[in-house]
């Protein structure tokens, strides 16, 4: 079931009153969960940044966020905040690219006062250079002989799609590899470090050595996304992948 209250933003620019949501429970059917730590479960977006509709100027969710009150009713009458994706059309073909700029421009003019605020930008950005390639990448194991030659004509079909995904993925690499930097010394200096993650930034770093030398220090549950984490160093391959 998901429930969420409305909560009225203010911004910190231009002090327009704006509603947004909280969303305080969320029933998760089916969740793919991803190596780099992004989950896709279908949940209503309730991203951390948000943009003002009328200065247009993006602000943190938290910071601007007034003390709730059950009796206010006017959240109903004021017009909603923005987000990225009001920025373009969700299907257009910029749209991922625009998200990589959005971020690396948000890191770039310090717009996070904090660690915490750095990792989540660093995050998304990682996320959002992944996500130049997450869906195109790998296979699906076929469960018929029909389902084999479906999947091999699509494959035909999509083979330039990927190939060009590649190209924007790689011309990416050099952000990509400073922002993981960036956010392994983060992740570190927070401390309580999940050896399983860390161990998969440095795979997508490049640095398998590293990444491997971090995965026998693990002690816990030898599940399977240890066990795909393992195989894939031993590969050594550095994409994300899908854990579930
Ligand atoms: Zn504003």
């Amino acid at each position: 079931m998901t429930t969420f209250h409305s909560v009225v933003l203010k911004c910190p620019q231009c002090g327009t009153l704006m509603s947004d949501f909280q969303l305080m429970s969320y029933t998760v059917h089916h969740a793919t969960s991803w190596s780099d730590g992004k989950s896709d479960t279908g949940m209503p977006d309730n991203s951390e940044i948000k943009i003002c509709a009328v200065c247009h100027l993006p602000f943190w969710k938290a910071d601007a966020t007034l003390p709730y009150d059950p009796d206010w009713d006017v959240a109903d009458e004021l017009g909603g905040a923005l987000d990225i994706r009001d920025q373009l059309e969700p299907f257009d073909d910029g749209w991922k690219e625009f998200k990589i700029q959005f971020f690396a421009g948000l890191i770039d003019e310090c717009f996070a006062d904090d660690d915490d605020k750095e990792m989540y930008l660093r995050t998304q950005l990682w996320w959002a250079i992944n996500d130049l390639i997450r869906y195109y990448i790998g296979f699906r194991k076929p469960k018929s002989f029909q389902q084999l030659i479906y999947l091999f004509k699509q494959y035909k079909k999509r083979r330039q799609e990927l190939k060009d995904r590649l190209q924007l993925y790689n011309s990416h690499q050099a952000l990509f590899k400073e922002n993981l930097d960036r956010l392994i010394f983060l992740f570190i200096k927070k401390g309580d470090v999940d050896l399983l993650y860390l161990a998969s930034m440095y795979r997508e770093k490049g640095n398998f050595s590293k990444a491997k030398e971090i995965l026998q220090q693990y002690e816990g549950n030898k599940n399977e996304v240890y066990r795909k984490l393992r195989l894939k160093l031993w590969m050594k391959r550095r994409k994300v992948f899908r854990f579930s």
